[in-house]
C-alpha cells in the first residue's frame, strides 16, 4: 500500500470527511487543528475508522481534532480569528497564545532532564533515570499520523523552541560511555520508525559498532504498528529494515519496540498482525503501552481484550499511563480512582503472561507514580501510591499516601494524607536533582 497523508490543508479531500462529517465537525477540525497538530493517513481513514459509527469510533477520537479538545474560551478565540479572515501571521499568534496555556512542557522536560556536560547542554537527549537515556533523532521527529492526546504535541506545531532533536550520535556515545549505569538507549520522537531503513541504520550502526560494555538494550518508541504496519510489509525498504533488525540481534543487543497501542482495534487488523509476526521473527521484542483515555479506551473490557490480544500475538504488555497534564488533557482525562479501578478489573481477567503490565502511572518531575488504589487507613480514605521510577533510585518502590479526592485526574490534584504537610520527597529536592 502506498502511504498518503492528510493535514489541515487537504483533509477535506478525504471522501469520508465529505460524506460523513457535518459542517460543525469540519469547522472543529479546522479550529482545533490550528492549535494542536493534525495529520492522518490513508490506512487509518480507509481501514481502521468505522465511518458508519465514527462518533463512537476510538480511532476517530485518536486522530481527528474535535470539539472539546480546547476550552470553550480558546475555541471561540480561534473560531473568531478564522471567521474574521485573520492572516497566517495573526492566526499563528492566536495559536501561540493558546498553546502557552496548554502546559507545553509537562514535568519540566525542557530544563530538568537535559544532560549537561562541561557546563554545556546536550541537545536532543534526556536523562532522567539512571539506566535509560532518551535520544531524539532529528530525522524521527514526526509521525505517520498525530494522536490527539499526545503529550509531545509542541514538537509538531513548528515551534522550534519546543523541539528536542539531535543528529549527534557521537555525543550520545561519549555520554553513555561516561555513564556506566546507563544500560538502555531509548530512541524516541515523534516516531523514529518514520525514518527510512538507511537513516535508521545511520543512527544505530555507530552505536552497535561502539560495543559499549554497559549497553544492553536499544529501545525504539513507536506507533507504527497501529498507524502504518506496511512499514514492515510493503514499504520499499521493509525487508532491508528487518534484515537490519536481524543483524542487531546477532550482536547480542536487545532491540525492543516500545509500541504505542491505544485500542485493541489497532492490532485486530491483519496487516498489523502480519507486521508483528515479521518483527518478532527477527528476535526483536515488542512491548506495549498506552494512556487510559476517555473516548478511546475507558473500560476494563477494552484493556482486558487489548492485553489478551497482545499476549496472543507475542507482545509484552508494559504500561498503562495516566493522560498527562498538557494539551487536550481535559477531553481525555479519567479520574485516578476510575483509572485504578479499570486497571485492576482488567488485570484480574488476564493470565499471568498479561500481568507484566504496570500502572496506572503518572510521569511527573520526580518519577513515575503508580496509583495502586483507594483504601482506608486509620479511618481515613486515601490513595495508595508507589514510586515505580524515580530520579533517585533509592526511592524506587517507596509507597506513600494521598488524601482521597474523587475528582483528581493528576498528581497536582493530590495532597498528602494523615495531616502531613508534604509528600516524603518534597523536602529532598537535592537528592532528586530538582
Ligand atoms: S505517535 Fe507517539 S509521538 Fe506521535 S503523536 Fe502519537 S503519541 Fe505522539
Amino acid at each position: 500500500m502506498n502511504y498518503r497523508s492528510y493535514s489541515l490543508a487537504n483533509f477535506e479531500h478525504i471522501p469520508q470527511v465529505r460524506n460523513y462529517l457535518s459542517k460543525d465537525d469540519i469547522d472543529a477540525v479546522k479550529i482545533i487543528g490550528s492549535v494542536l497538530p493534525f495529520k492522518i493517513n490513508n490506512y487509518l481513514v480507509n481501514e481502521l475508522i468505522d465511518w458508519d459509527n465514527f462518533r463512537n469510533d476510538p480511532i476517530y477520537h485518536l486522530t481527528f481534532p474535535q470539539y472539546g479538545m480546547l476550552s470553550g474560551e480558546d475555541y471561540i478565540l480561534m473560531q473568531q480569528a478564522i471567521a474574521r479572515g485573520a492572516n497566517s501571521t495573526q492566526l499563528a499568534e492566536v495559536a501561540s497564545n493558546i498553546r502557552k496555556r496548554l502546559n507545553p512542557h509537562p514535568g519540566e522536560q525542557l530544563t530538568l532532564n537535559v544532560p549537561v556536560v562541561d557546563g554545556s547542554i546536550i541537545k536532543g537527549m534526556q536523562h532522567k533515570y539512571d539506566q535509560t537515556v532518551l535520544f531524539f533523532p532529528s530525522h524521527g521527529q514526526t509521525c505517520h499520523a498525530y494522536c490527539t492526546f499526545c503529550f509531545r504535541w509542541p514538537q509538531f506545531v513548528g515551534d522550534t523552541e519546543l523541539k528536542f532533536a539531535s543528529r549527534e550520535v557521537s555525543t550520545l556515545l561519549s555520554y553513555v560511555r561516561s555513564h556506566p549505569k546507563v544500560t538502555d538507549i531509548l530512541f524516541t520522537g515523534g516516531d523514529p520508525m518514520i525514518m527510512s531503513a538507511r537513516m535508521l541504520m545511520a543512527y544505530l550502526e555507530p552505536i552497535i559498532e561502539a560495543d559499549l560494555p554497559n549497553l544492553s538494550t536499544i529501545r525504539i518508541g513507536t506507533k507504527v504498528l497501529g498507524y502504518w504496519p506496511y512499514r514492515f510489509l510493503t514499504d520499499t525498504d521493509a525487508d532491508e529494515l528487518l534484515r537490519f533488525f536481524d543483524r542487531i540481534a546477532a550482536r547480542n543487543i536487545n532491540l525492543a519496540l516500545m509500541a504505542h497501542v491505544n485500542h485493541p482495534k489497532e492490532l485486530q487488523h491483519p496487516a498489523a498482525q502480519k507486521a508483528i509476526r515479521r518483527v518478532l521473527n527477527t528476535g526483536v521484542q515488542i512491548r506495549t503501552q498506552s494512556p487510559i483515555l476517555n473516548h478511546i479506551n475507558k473500560s476494563a473490557e477494552t484493556w482486558r481484550d487489548m492485553w489478551n490480544l497482545q499476549v496472543k500475538l507475542g507482545c509484552i504488555p508494559y504500561y498503562m499511563f495516566i493522560a498527562r497534564d498538557t494539551g487536550a488533557q481535559d477531553y481525555f482525562s479519567v479520574t485516578l480512582e476510575e483509572s485504578s479501578y479499570i486497571f485492576n478489573e482488567a488485570y484480574r481477567q488476564v493470565s499471568g503472561l498479561g500481568r507484566t503490565v504496570r500502572g496506572p502511572s503518572m510521569s511527573v518531575d520526580t518519577g513515575k507514580i503508580e496509583v495502586m488504589g483507594v483504601t482506608e487507613i486509620k479511618g481515613e480514605k486515601v490513595f495508595q501510591l508507589r514510586l515505580i521510577q524515580c530520579r533517585n533510585a533509592a526511592f524506587v518502590g517507596k509507597i506513600f499516601y494521598a488524601k482521597y479526592n474523587p475528582d483528581a485526574i493528576w498528581f497536582s490534584d493530590l495532597e498528602p494524607a494523615f495531616g502531613e504537610t508534604g509528600f516524603f520527597f518534597e523536602d529532598k529536592k537535592e537528592l532528586l536533582n530538582l
